[in-house]
């Protein structure tokens, strides 16, 4: 765990030294849980988002995109359970004055017994070796099932408490655990209370008149209202989808975790919309095809896990998280969610403006249900810096930290190099890096030894460095050197943009 953490602060030492990630306004000290992104996580949160428009969009024929504002009319978030129920159960301690989601508070201790029973189970399979066999140690050891049994109670009690909005009976939980406070180690807390996460301002100009307005918790509400506009204007059929990337804001309490749990972040979500029925289906289409997804960036498979929900959202009928393991454990980085027809039906109501559809096929108009995917961008520039984030111990004996970005990802993909200042190599590497310029984002450096260039764009993730040499002058080739392997080869500078695409290709 100390290794993790440790590994969690390197990552965001790392992406603030190599011009990834800023904390926002920091020269005023920061502002807490809002993050800037710098010269080179701007370009890899682009490509990300990019890929994900890709798959979504262009690999898809029914599916089309939008950019909806982020000032939405207020009743949508009434229609949309926003103003009533998008809040956290927050619990102060009276000792540290420090605030926390009671629901995070539980989960960690439960996850502390879990990682109890994990320990046993270590313990037992070095003590039997080869013939450990897990399954039935976990079905059969005394202390297992005690420590799984006080974790499924409390499951059970506690969601139950949740469901049933029972604040009171939450704040006894978290007593009868004995829940201390991390920071004074108290257990003097006070009441739970529900704090709603929207953030609000106000428009127009003078104070009277002035309507309050949220900024947008979710990018979903702007598919939602703009279901039938998009549906008529492109003659879609169901089943369709609507795809969009944008902004987002949540006055998160428990902000203490980099770029994972912002208070401004953007999501990729696209809404599918199908016939009453069969949304179960089309769930599971989605949840399989979105892991698919994540599976095609190289990333391993042990790195990713499916979480099914136990609480329901009040807007959902099946629902389940991607989860990655980031420093800070297995996490969520991905929803996806049956939201039934619960955003389309309630937008009719507060709205009353019909959002049906007429299937030809059945003859018949209904409110579509929906599935919808989700995710965090930002949470998934973690999940790739935390992935390619690599130290290595060079058979010379130095060492060099290696960002191994998924090449078609990465800021830059191309660096460039003169070996010399003199004999012309600059104004000739110069020359190339215009010619690969209108295709691939080039970087040119002239500055310092050969190697520790190399260094430079190792620690940026650039996947391809061409050194233009006093050979390149005589046969027109340069050494096209690799990052993860460190190969370097000869090749001809008319032959690069082939190269160089076909190693870029992700399909
Ligand atoms: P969590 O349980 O971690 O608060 P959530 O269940 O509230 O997340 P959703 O409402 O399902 O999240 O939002 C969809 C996705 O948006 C999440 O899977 C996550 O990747 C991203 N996301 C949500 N909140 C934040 C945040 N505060 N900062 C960064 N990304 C976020």
């Amino acid at each position: 765990m100390a290794n993790q953490e440790d590994l969690f602060k390197k990552i965001i030492a790392h992406a603030k030294e190599y011009g990834f990630v800023f904390q926002s306004s920091e020269i005023y000290d920061g502002l807490s849980a809002v993050y800037d992104y710098g010269q080179n996580g701007s370009e890899l949160k682009k490509n990300i988002r990019d890929y994900w428009w890709k798959s979504m969009v262009q690999m898809h024929e029914n599916i089309v995109g939008i950019d909806a504002a982020i000032f939405m009319h207020p009743t949508t978030w009434k229609a949309s359970g926003h103003v009533d129920a998008f809040s956290d159960p927050l619990i102060d301690n009276k000792d540290s004055k420090k605030r926390y989601r009671a629901d995070v508070l539980v989960e960690d201790h439960m996850a502390k017994i879990e990682a109890k029973i994990d320990k046993e189970v270590e313990k037992a399979q070095s003590r039997f070796g080869d013939s450990f066999d897990e399954q039935q140690f976990r079905e059969t050891n005394q202390r297992v099932l005690e420590n799984q049994k006080k974790i499924d109670e409390i499951r059970t009690t506690f969601f139950a408490a949740l469901e049933r909005e029972d604040l009171v009976a939450v704040k006894a939980i978290i007593e009868d655990l004995g829940i201390v406070c991390p920071v004074s180690g108290s257990r003097n807390w006070t009441e739970v209370r529900q704090f709603n996460l929207m953030f609000s301002t106000n428009m127009g100009s003078v104070a009277e008149g002035a309507t309050e307005i949220y900024l947008r918790p979710e990018t979903a509400q702007g598919i939602f209202v703009n279901y039938l506009n998009v549906q008529k204007t492109g003659r879609m059929k169901i089943p369709f989808g609507i795809a969009q990337t944008g902004k987002a804001f949540r006055n998160e309490i428990v902000a203490r975790q980099f770029i994972f749990r912002m208070r401004e972040f953007e999501q990729m979500e696209m809404q599918f919309f199908v016939q009453p029925g069969q949304e179960i289906k089309w769930y599971e289409y989605w949840k399989a095809e979105r892991m698919k997804w994540h599976l095609s960036l190289g990333i391993s498979a042990d790195k990713y896990r499916f979480h099914d929900h136990d609480k329901l959202a009040h807007y959902a009928n099946a629902a389940a998280d991607i989860e990655f393991d980031f420093p800070i454990g297995f996490k969520e980085l991905e929803g996806i969610h049956s939201r039934t027809d619960f955003d389309l039906s309630a937008h009719e109501k507060f709205s009353g403006k019909k959002l049906r559809y007429h299937d030809p096929e059945l003859n018949e108009s209904y409110v579509p249900y929906v599935v919808e995917t989700s995710i965090g961008l930002d949470r998934m520039f973690l999940a790739i810096m935390s992935n390619a984030y690599t130290e290595e111990q060079l058979e010379d004996g130095s060492e060099r930290v290696v960002m191994k970005i998924p090449p078609f990802l990465a800021p830059y993909k191309v660096a460039i190099f003169p070996l010399t200042k003199k004999d012309g190599l600059p104004e000739k590497a110069s020359e190339i890096m215009d010619n690969l310029k209108p295709d691939f984002m080039c970087f040119y450096e002239e500055k310092d030894a050969i190697g520790k260039r190399y260094r430079r764009h190792d620690a940026i993730g650039t996947p391809f460095c061409i050194t233009v040499d006093h050979q390149t002058m005589d046969d027109n080739t340069v050494t096209l050197r690799e990052r993860d392997s460190m190969v370097q080869t000869r090749v001809k500078v008319e032959e690069l943009t082939g190269i160089i695409s076909g190693k870029l290709k992700n399909r």
